[in-house]
């Protein structure tokens, strides 16, 4: 056995968002699981909300561990308590929320001076963290928790600026020099898309990929060769990866703990979906942070009604009443039929289930890439972010989803914003939950491509070796540095 002195130690630093943190705190079990010390570094809150199930690997024998470093909300204007995007309301809070994260600097130093790890894992939005690591000659990795289609894709929508070429929003471009004809329109860009500040970030993420030790990608290489390429060689990055990260978790009770407590019992859940025919469900759920207009959960509700299908929906309190604004009767003539869960959801635990057969979803890397390891079809609804490229992946590179038509990217929707009427849910969630050759053969490729998920993180596929690839020139690098 290797004594402490002589394991690697790996510092662990999400971006204090669900999305981002769930993925990291798996990457940290990983490594764990491959004889690493790992240490989430996180904010009180966050820590105190991740402690219990942290103490939980511990006692299955994992050296991981949580240290806690100040969050300043309430100086950066923030209301006390806010160290989650998850309770951020408005683009004002977003800015100050930024502002807190660069005062996260200092505390985080010392840390570094204390501990010494021997590599630094942090998201891509602490840029700061590559200089400070390299103070003390530490290795600094970058987690963005996209995957290389979509870095890809954005950097030849940066490099080779097509957008510029057309005029109206719905105007249809190819996005240029990469492996497949991807198509896009302006409408599935922020307006603010070239504006200096936004770009300042994005080019400082992207000089940091450079100047880091390299990026960690939540993916596997034989779902997107071509793009896995593309980003080591033609955009000069080195890459890892190391996913889907979500495997980590075997069985129901870490499936069903991953985040937040789930609104439901996990039995009943299990039990329910039990009780339906193999691939007859369909799951919807928006993600973590976006909240649907009044108007657009009415349209959902009558369009997953009409439709006919089971259904397990994941409803958030919508942005204007910050209330589940469900039609009237809507839930008690859904009974046995529909399953709505409030706030959170396991998951991961549902779409593992045999009984779900299709995933509608607002497109988060994390979110997508759980459906396609799942080996279920997808629903494409992406809103904001970077989820419009990773619908194109789905839709047009893997083949395994249909796009619901929103074309649209929108950081928040206005109370009446209708962007899929009632009648097109119906159409896209009849036709891919349905028997039509079309869904059918989509089903397979998305069983395919699930299939091959599970044969890269177990011992001697790809992404098993891209890890221990990693370890194995960390632990050079720090027998380098001890003479
Ligand atoms: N998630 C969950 N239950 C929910 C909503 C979300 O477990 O009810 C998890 C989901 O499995 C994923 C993450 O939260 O791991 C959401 O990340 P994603 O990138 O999909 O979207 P975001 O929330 O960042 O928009």
């Amino acid at each position: 056995m290797e004594s402490d002195a002589e394991k690697l130690h790996i510092f662990l630093f999400p971006f204090m968002a669900s999305g981002h943190m769930i993925p990291m705190i798996d990457i940290a079990r990983l490594f764990a699981a491959r004889g690493t010390k790992s240490t989430i570094i996180s904010t009180p809150l966050n820590a105190l909300h991740i402690q219990e199930s942290i103490d939980g690997d511990k006692n299955s024998g994992l050296d991981i561990g949580v240290q806690v470093i100040p969050f300043l909300c309430v100086e950066a204007g923030l209301p006390k308590g806010c160290e989650n995007t998850d309770s951020i309301t408005s683009p004002e809070m977003f800015m100050n929320f930024f502002k807190a994260c660069d005062m996260l600097q200092q505390p985080f130093e010392k840390l570094l001076e204390e501990h010494h790890p021997d590599c630094v894992v942090s998201d891509m939005f602490f840029t700061w963290t590559t200089d400070a690591a390299k103070k003390y000659r530490i290795p600094r990795i970058v987690f963005h928790g996209i995957c290389n289609f979509t870095q890809c894709a954005r950097k030849n929508i940066e490099r080779f600026a097509p957008q510029e070429k057309v005029e109206l929003g719905s105007e249809i471009f190819v996005v240029p020099g990469l492996p497949d004809k991807i198509e896009m329109t302006k409408s599935q860009f922020p307006l603010w898309h070239d504006e200096t500040k936004s770009n300042m970030m994005d080019t400082l993420i992207q000089k940091t990929e450079v100047t880091s030790f390299g990026v960690l990608v939540n993916s596997f290489y034989e779902m997107e060769p071509a793009y896995a390429e593309y980003y080591k060689k033609d955009m000069e990055r080195r890459a890892w990866n190391i996913g889907p990260v979500s495997l980590y978790n075997r069985n129901s009770t870490s499936k069903a703990q991953r985040g937040k407590k789930a609104a439901i019992d996990e039995n009943y859940c299990i039990s329910w979906l039990n009780s339906k025919k193999p691939n007859s469900v369909l799951y919807v759920s928006f993600g973590s942070l976006y909240r649907i207009s009044t108007s657009q959960m009415h349209e959902i509700a009558m369009g997953l009604e009409a439709s006919a299908i089971s259904f397990i929906w994941v409803v958030r309190g919508t942005n204007d009443k910050e209330q589940y604004s469900l039609p009237e009767g809507f839930e008690n003539r859904m009974e046995g039929r529909g399953l709505i869960i409030r706030e959170w959801a396991p998951q991961v635990l549902i779409l593992d289930h045999p009984a779900v057969g299709g995933f509608m979803t607002h497109c988060g890397w994390n979110s997508t890439f759980e459906g396609i390891t799942a080996g279920v079809p997808l629903i494409t609804w992406p809103l904001f972010a970077e989820q419009f490229y990773n619908e194109k992946l789905v839709t047009k590179v893997l083949k395994t989803g249909i796009e619901s038509g929103n074309k649209l990217w929108k950081l928040t929707m206005e109370p009446d914003c209708v962007q899929v009427t009632k009648e097109k849910i119906q159409e896209v969630v009849t036709q891919l939950m349905g028997n039509g050759i079309e869904a059918k053969d989509m089903r397979r490729r998305a069983k395919e491509v699930g299939e091959m998920a599970k044969r890269a993180v177990v011992k001697g596929g790809s992404s098993y070796n891209d890890l221990t690839a990693l370890i194995e020139e960390l632990m050079a690098n720090k027998q380098k540095l001890k003479r």
